[in-house]
């Protein structure tokens, strides 16, 4: 008798739509010229005013063979418990909903569907709609109201009542795992040939939280961080998601430049399978913004140190780019930080006489494109074996 709707039925109630109730009319209307005194009637509608074998009532419409108030007395509409029970995580917000964390939405959204979980509308009638509106008795209590419609033999009955949702808090499975150590995969953040900044540490942390916190919306709900170690040369970041880790690698290089390497190990065994940990080798470039570096006979100030390496050719202030692949042996010099400064002397045409900050003699060095300090000013110089460089 009592049918369980799913959601399918009761957004689309069209798809319920009886076969035996067409109207006669219809049928009828097109093929006739001369019209007819009183539309025909099919046999229910003709045996017109019958009496009621329930109340002994005369009527001209009769539902199952009874009169439609006889036969509303003994239809429920639907059934509904009046306290059910809801599990939301209370981290990731996934919902237990048919055996299973679900990502469900608001608390509003899981009373409602706990509801249309629970409900069971009878079988008879067609043409149904269930209404349902969630209101928080407190954040963790909700009344859903409850409205069905359905037709019997074209008469429509309805019926409304409430039902209460107790919502649980309970940490979900892979929330439980996370708060267990659970790791799939180490993400190694190092530098390529050098020592990591902390302070690319402390960026490369906040790459790994934003990505982490994208793939869990979408999803992912092993997109966590179960440990972070820090040390000198870098940092390990154990992850719930290999997935997730690879995401992860792949901002970095996008946001910083640099490569990565995966490699696996045998973690043991689930379910008859083997589990494998991924390691995740993420090297930063070896240069990074800033830097000046000797490469093929240029002393270059480098701006960006990604895919591509953009940059200042200090020789002759012009622009310098190239593929990483190409950019190799290069020689660090030092850092635009560790610039000095020293007083200039002169300007000419093309250079510029400036006082030597470490032998205070004077020399002439390659004037800056763009160079409008005046003599007696102190101007940024940096200092290699390859000559004196105004910044
Ligand atoms: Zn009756
Ligand atoms: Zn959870």
């Amino acid at each position: 008798m009592i049918q369980n709707t799913n959601q399918t039925e009761q957004k689309d109630p069209v798809k319920k739509k009886p076969e035996k109730q067409e109207k006669p009319a219809k049928q009828e209307k097109p093929v006739k010229q001369v019209k007819p005194e009183k539309p025909e009637k099919t046999g229910r509608e003709a045996a017109a005013m019958t009496v009621c074998p329930e109340c002994g009532k005369n009527t001209e419409k009769t539902v199952r063979n009874v009169c439609p108030e006889c036969f509303g007395k003994k239809l429920n509409v639907f059934e509904l418990p009046p306290v059910l029970h809801a599990r939301v995580c209370p981290r990731c917000g996934s919902h237990y909903y048919k055996s299973k964390w679900e990502d469900m939405g608001t608390p509003e959204e899981v009373a409602v569907l706990t509801a249309e979980e629970n409900i069971g509308v009878a079988d008879i009638l067609t043409n149904v709609s269930v209404g349902m509106h969630a209101h928080p008795r407190s954040p963790y209590i909700f009344d859903v109201l409850v409205d069905v419609k359905g037709e019997v033999d074209g008469v429509t009955y309805d019926k409304d009542s409430k039902t209460e949702v107790r919502v649980k808090r309970e940490a979900c499975d892979m929330c439980s795992r996370r708060a267990g150590g659970y790791f799939e995969g180490i993400i190694q953040i190092r530098a390529n040939n050098r020592t990591i900044t902390k302070e690319e540490v402390v960026q490369c942390l906040k790459l790994v939280e934003e990505t982490m916190l994208v793939q869990l919306k979408k999803g992912d709900k092993l997109a966590f961080v179960t440990d972070t170690i820090t040390f000198k040369d870098g940092a390990d970041v154990y992850i719930g998601s290999s997935k997730a880790g690879r995401h992860v690698c792949k901002h970095i290089i996008e946001s910083k430049g640099g490569t990565m390497a995966e490699s696996y190990t045998l973690a043991g065994m689930k379910d008859g399978r083997d589990v494998y940990r991924t390691t995740f080798a993420m090297k930063l470039p070896e240069f990074k913004k800033d830097d000046v570096v000797y490469f093929e006979d240029k002393v270059i100030e480098i701006k960006n140190c990604g895919k591509r390496v953009t940059g200042i050719n200090l020789m002759n202030s012009s622009n310098f780019f190239i593929d990483i692949e190409h950019f190799k042996n290069a020689k660090l010099l030092g850092n635009t930080a560790d610039a000095k400064d020293a007083v200039l002397v002169a300007v000419e045409e093309n250079g510029i006489q400036i006082l030597d900050p470490e032998t205070f003699e004077t020399v002439t060095i390659k004037k800056p494109m763009l160079f409008s300090a005046l003599p007696g000013s102190e101007i940024k110089v940096f200092k290699t074996e390859y000559g004196i460089f105004a910044l």
